[in-house]
């Protein structure tokens, strides 16, 4: 059945994550475009930070969990293991997950249109080598999706990578450190914690420890501190100089032109610019 897995993995009374409405799944299926799907990427930082890469096909939104997200370095491969099918308004979604599956916060880091570079999709996804462009707002150009055939330890059937063809959209500068935050709100994980209840976690953190446990200390941290006010504690010096170097520009332009900067095109530009407009109103 459509979305089964998804909907086994998920209470949908503990969970704000859409139910996956299945008639619209095969509705949107009959009416199967051949360019211009839907695609999106979620940054979702759970057990472990990842970026979720997902293209619309028949009605649902194929998955793929990066866990280093998108490099648009052609020598780059990046790991991309095949995760269960997502209803089509997964794609939208931003929020905060309390408990249960894949607890933690989800940003929509990139979302817009797929255009296949193959004639049936259904054989390249069989084949395990699937050609695409994206045009999304962070995302640009052709890419491939390569099943990898077990090659990568642990990852069996599942594991793909995700490489970026040579193009005008390819170059050295590190996507995921240029244009950290949501195209949705525009926010980063405190302020999309700070718009919920960042006290969520007062009891079981979705991780503890490592990378992802020292995120989500920082990232709860500056949510109540946004959403009270008031500081809680020492000021984390060390990890604010970090997250200003990493997002801050090197002049003071400000997101729309470092985004604009990296997708090369007027075009790109303009609906950026508009994006920011509509989110920031
Ligand atoms: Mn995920």
């Amino acid at each position: 059945m459509v979305l089964e897995k998804y909907k086994q993995k998920r209470n949908f009374t503990a969970t704000p994550e859409p139910s996956g409405d299945v008639k619209l799944a095969e509705e949107r299926a009959k009416k199967q475009q051949t360019a211009k799907l839907f695609f999106c990427v979620q940054k979702h930082l759970a057990s472990h930070l990842h970026y979720d890469f997902r293209l619309e096909w028949k009605g649902v939104l194929l998955s793929w969990a990066v866990p280093k997200g998108p490099s648009l370095d052609p020598k780059v491969k990046r790991l991309a293991m095949k995760v269960e099918d997502h209803p089509i308004e997964y794609g939208t979604f931003e929020g905060v997950i309390p408990s249960g599956y894949g607890a933690g916060i989800v940003m929509l880091w990139d979302q817009g249109t797929w255009t296949p570079q193959v004639d049936d999709v259904d054989a390249a996804l069989k084949k395990g080598d699937l050609k695409f462009t994206l045009d999304g707002y962070k995302l640009k150009g052709s890419w491939v999706l390569v099943r990898t055939g077990g090659r990568y330890p642990g990852g069996g059937d599942r594991s793909w990578l995700l490489i970026k063809h040579k193009d005008e959209w390819a170059g050295e500068v590190d996507i995921t450190e240029f244009a950290p935050n949501s195209v949705k709100s525009g926010g980063d994980f405190a302020e999309i914690l700070a718009q919920e209840n960042p006290d969520v976690w007062q009891s079981h953190r979705p991780a503890k420890g490592g990378d992802a446990g020292a995120m989500f200390d920082r990232i709860i941290e500056r949510a109540i501190e946004m959403k009270t006010g008031k500081k809680s504690g020492t000021p984390p010096v060390a990890t604010r100089a970090k997250a200003t170097k990493a997002t801050a520009p090197k002049t003071a332009k400000p997101t729309t032109a470092r985004v604009a900067t990296t997708a090369k095109s007027a075009g790109a530009k303009k609906k950026t610019a508009a994006k920011t407009r509509a989110a920031k109103p």
